[in-house]
């Protein structure tokens, strides 16, 4: 049985980033504007000596940023379904948005394993993002740079015992 991992958050964490970086490839398109994902992709994830499917999800630039849209929820529950673990990503430099707390809200009432990843963490402009999201009780974020390739073997600690 190969696990499954899916990735959520609101468009523009990095969230594709993140699964190319994991692929290995650029399966997904990373664009500065927000929502350019449009479909969930798929592919199959390293991570040491883990091994597992990774699917990226879109967050929709359309829907009002104080809340968690119908299709992005839909888009999110779809992929869910079927994941053993869900990576909750934040933009660490950005700080907690409205619609983070939307995401994480709902997602803490699903029965679904989530490490939350607080993006962007490179340097020290993303601190105060890492330590305010401690509020979405999601557990322990664990900073990462999905562009740089840092925080992948804290990222390796978290998951290993959910899969
Ligand atoms: P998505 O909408 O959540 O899939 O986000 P993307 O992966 O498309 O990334 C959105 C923007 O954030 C792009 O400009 C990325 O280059 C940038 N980005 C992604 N990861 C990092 C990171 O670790 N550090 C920084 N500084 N920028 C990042
Ligand atoms: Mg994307």
């Amino acid at each position: 049985h190969v696990p499954t991992v899916v990735i959520i958050g609101r468009p523009n964490v990095g969230k594709s980033t993140l699964f190319n970086r994991l692929v290995g490839k650029r399966l997904a398109l990373v664009d500065d504007t927000p929502g350019v994902t449009r479909d969930r992709r798929e592919g199959d994830a390293t991570l040491f000596d883990l091994k597992f499917r990774i699917v990226d999800t879109a967050g929709l630039e359309e829907e009002a940023p104080d809340s968690l849209s119908g299709r992005m929820r839909q888009q999110t529950e779809a992929a869910l379904i079927d994941a053993d673990v869900a990576l909750m990503v934040i933009d660490a430099r950005a700080g907690l948005t409205p619609q983070d707390r939307h995401f994480a809200r709902w997602l803490r009432a699903q029965d679904m394993e989530v490490v939350l990843l607080a993006n962007k963490a490179e340097g020290k402009a993303g601190d105060s993002g890492l330590f305010e999201s401690f509020e979405l009780g999601l557990g322990d974020p664990v900073p990462i740079s999905a562009e740089h390739g840092e925080g992948l073997a804290d990222l390796y600690d978290a998951l290993r015992p959910l899969l």
